[in-house]
């Protein structure tokens, strides 16, 4: 049974990755930063200083380590960036761009899809970018705040010149779906994957994870990676810059980068790359075909 959505389902020949790789992984960073409380209730938090300044971190501090650790390894990213706080942190998208990582859209004020009408989730995207092209970038990516998305924005995504979608679970493979505005790859995430499910605590709006040590969480992203190599997948790890650019945490993320180039056979690679390749992929398996077909 697919998803209720009026698209064509595929899986995409991961087996077949051209560049002779075991495994995918594409490193990417949601700089949610203020959006992670604002998205949540608006003018609830902004007075909350303190709250606020936990998110600014992301933008700043935190955006800085981890762009020096990428650069000691050159590799490359993906930074999906609400509206927001590009317009906000201009600085950020300077740096991330400069830095030759990939921008892609991730709503304006981080509201989830599935929280809003559909005009709300229009403008979420076209208010997004309208702020990127007046900062000179051209996003072709999306991923939807807390992964919460809609049939009817998934189905919007082309009619806005994107090629990819990273917000579905219903596998581990990447696979290409076709939908009424053109034909997207979708670059499954998964919870387990995402930092916040291990660093992320504040007092409100119910982030009250419990906080992991570091290297465990490296442990576990480097048990992911050895399976992801087994299935020859596509590991789509998600890293919170005000979650992981505090200093234990960033020599975790880069302990699994080193595990990871110490093996020889996982690429790293941007999303938009991975994307391409698989909607230039000439054979796809379908798996259902449109509804009356
Ligand atoms: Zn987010």
């Amino acid at each position: 049974m697919g998803l209720d959505v009026n698209a064509v389902w595929r899986y995409a020949p991961v087996e077949r990755w051209t560049s002779g790789a075991a495994a995918v992984i594409l490193l990417t960073f949601d700089v949610d930063a203020e959006t992670m409380l604002l998205g949540e209730g608006g003018d609830r938090y902004a007075s909350d200083l303190s709250g606020m300044s936990h998110g600014a971190f992301g933008a700043t501090v935190g955006l800085e380590r981890l762009l020096r650790m990428l650069e000691r390894h050159s590799t490359p990213a993906t930074f999906f960036i609400p509206g927001w706080t590009a317009e906000h942190h201009p600085r950020c998208v300077e740096r991330v761009a400069a830095a030759g990582h990939e921008i892609a859209l991730h709503g304006y004020l981080h509201k989830p899809p599935s929280s809003c009408d559909q005009d709300e989730q229009r403008a979420e995207i076209e208010r997004s970018l309208e702020v990127f092209e007046r900062l000179g970038v051209r996003p072709v990516g999306y991923r939807a705040p807390v992964w919460m998305t809609t049939s009817y924005t998934l189905e919007q995504l082309g009619s806005y010149g994107l090629q990819y979608d990273s917000s579905l679970m219903d596998d581990d493979k990447p696979y290409l779906l076709d939908t009424p505005s053109g034909r997207l790859a979708e670059l499954p995430p998964q919870w387990y994957l995402d930092d916040g499910e291990q660093y992320l605590y504040l007092p409100y709006p119910g982030f009250d994870g419990v906080i992991q040590r570091p290297s465990s969480v490296a442990d576990t992203w480097r048990d992911e990676v050895d399976a992801y190599r087994a299935i020859h997948s596509l590991l789509v790890l998600t890293a919170h810059p005000c979650l992981s650019g505090r200093p234990a945490r960033v020599r975790a993320l880069e302990s699994v980068i080193e595990y990871a180039e110490s093996l020889g056979d996982v690429e790293l690679a941007r999303c938009d790359e991975v994307a391409a390749r698989l909607l230039e992929t000439p054979e796809v398996e379908l798996l259902q075909s449109r509804p009356g077909e």
